[in-house]
């Protein structure tokens, strides 16, 4: 063990994080945390003295993913101090802890805990696991991601955990029971952003739908009371269940211009038989109707789809009932998912897994059939007038990437001093792939 005199002050911080935006949001909050002890969070390929992994388990090989990125951080930086977190460090602390120079293993709920704790693990002569039941995971960890370099977009987490229980899903038993952000402080937070002139705002949560305050109120009053006046932000609602996109919600989002003509709603299969095996609470009849009804009142709306291939039993009727279910909407791209047995879920006991080369053969096939519709929804945008919030800066062809509020794509030719911004801009031709050129535009709010 070190003793107090050998302790080094430690002063840089890098974080990498994996999965969801509800883990970048939290990553966001970690950073905060870090800064306001005095850390300086540097990016992910410099030398640091504290490294935090935040995983995810939603990706095939968590394990395998986890151990290549710590490898890759004490190349870099031999004697950090490494600390592992999120979902898949709840699940299997003890496999992260084996892991050659982890020293701190944080559970989710643990997890804005962890830079108080750094000392802790500093001091510790054996890898620290901090992981609790989630049957206990009853109160809420407010995160919200502001980037650091322009009051331009905040991620807010307003709900947290899952009461569902999908076959094969880990979430509730990683981030345990739905919780919600107290009213209130979601309202303060909300008024905040604006005050602060925010561009945009995108609202994360586990089941967001299943948002519900302590004191009564639903996710459609979260959106009426977003509504209620005018905002300097646009809001994006990162996903939905299909089953709690109620009339009130499509009302609200349909007749304020603050809302992003954007949804994205997971469908998982097009086959009423693997749909229910997958426990999903909604039948294809019920989501076309919440499809078509949004479409119908939002103009030029852009629709994502989760759809998860490979599902054991899953044969290729079924399949088949998925893809032509699919060519039947009127959706903008897919996030397909190849299917992939997880401890401690039923589907992962299920008769008649799928062989790995044909859940392969139609993750292909869906992602062609998305980057089709992709490319076309990027075409037809050629000549609309719209906001553009930049996010990332590429070096290479020096331009910013950013998104309009239909989720579009666009390359902004603006210098990197200039910072990430919101442009008005008209859209030009698809450049690359399905990123489309920027004809003019103009700078709203660096
Ligand atoms: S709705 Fe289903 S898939 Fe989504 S987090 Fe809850 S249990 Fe998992």
């Amino acid at each position: 063990m070190l003793s107090e005199d050998t302790i080094r002050p430690l002063q840089r911080v890098a974080i990498t994080t994996l999965g969801c935006k509800l883990n970048y949001a939290e990553s966001a909050a970690l950073h905060a945390r870090f800064v306001e002890r005095g850390f300086t969070v540097v990016a992910e390929d410099v030398a640091a003295d504290v490294i935090v992994v935040n995983t995810c388990t939603v990706t095939d090989a968590a394990d395998a993913e986890c151990r290549k990125i710590v490898r890759r951080h004490l190349r870099t930086s031999p004697d950090a101090i490494v600390a592992v977190t999120g979902c898949f460090a709840q699940l299997q602390p003890e496999s992260i802890a084996s892991i050659d120079g982890v020293r701190g293993v944080f559970g989710t709920a643990e997890k804005l805990s962890l830079p108080d704790r750094i000392a802790e693990l500093q001091t510790a002569a054996s890898p620290r696991i901090y992981v609790r039941e989630t049957s206990d995971m009853m109160d809420f960890a407010e995160a919200r991601s502001v980037e650091s370099d322009g009051r331009t977009r905040a991620f807010v987490k307003v709900q947290d955990g899952c009461d569902y229980n999908c076959s094969f899903c880990t979430i509730p038993l990683a981030r345990g029971g739905s919780r919600a952000m107290p009213f209130e402080a979601l309202c303060r937070e909300l008024d905040r952003l604006d005050a602060e002139r925010f561009r945009e705002v995108i609202l994360t949560g586990v089941n967001l739908g299943e948002f519900k305050a302590s004191s009564g109120e639903r996710f459609v009053d979260v959106l009426r009371y977003i509504a209620s006046r005018e905002r300097s932000y646009r809001v994006r609602v990162s996903s939905i269940e299909p089953n709690t996109i109620s009339d009130e919600i499509i009302d609200v989002v349909s007749t304020n211009s603050v809302f992003c003509p954007h949804v994205h709603t997971p469908l998982q299969s097009g086959s009423p038989d693997v749909l229910r095996r997958m426990r999903r609470r909604y039948t294809t009849e019920r989501y076309r109707d919440r499809i078509m009804r949004l479409h119908d009142r939002v103009p030029g709306l852009a629709i994502g789809i989760d759809v998860i291939v490979g599902f054991p039993g899953e044969t290729q009727d079924h399949f088949e009932e998925t893809v032509s279910f699919l060519a039947s909407l009127p959706w903008t791209y897919l996030h397909v998912f190849t299917y992939s047995e997880r401890p401690n879920t039923p589907a992962a006991t299920y008769p008649d897994a799928v062989p790995m080369s044909v859940r392969r053969a139609r993750t292909a096939r869906l992602r062609a059939m998305s980057d089709e519709r992709r490319l076309a929804h990027a075409r037809r945008s050629a000549g609309d007038v719209r906001e553009v919030v930049t996010e990332s800066y590429d070096a290479d062809r020096q331009r910013w990437i950013g998104w309009t509020d239909n989720y579009v794509r666009v390359a902004v030719d603006l210098p990197f001093a200039t910072g990430r911004s919101a442009v008005r801009v008209r859209l030009g031709d698809v450049i690359d792939d399905t990123t489309v050129g920027m004809v003019d535009g103009f700078v709203i709010a660096p």
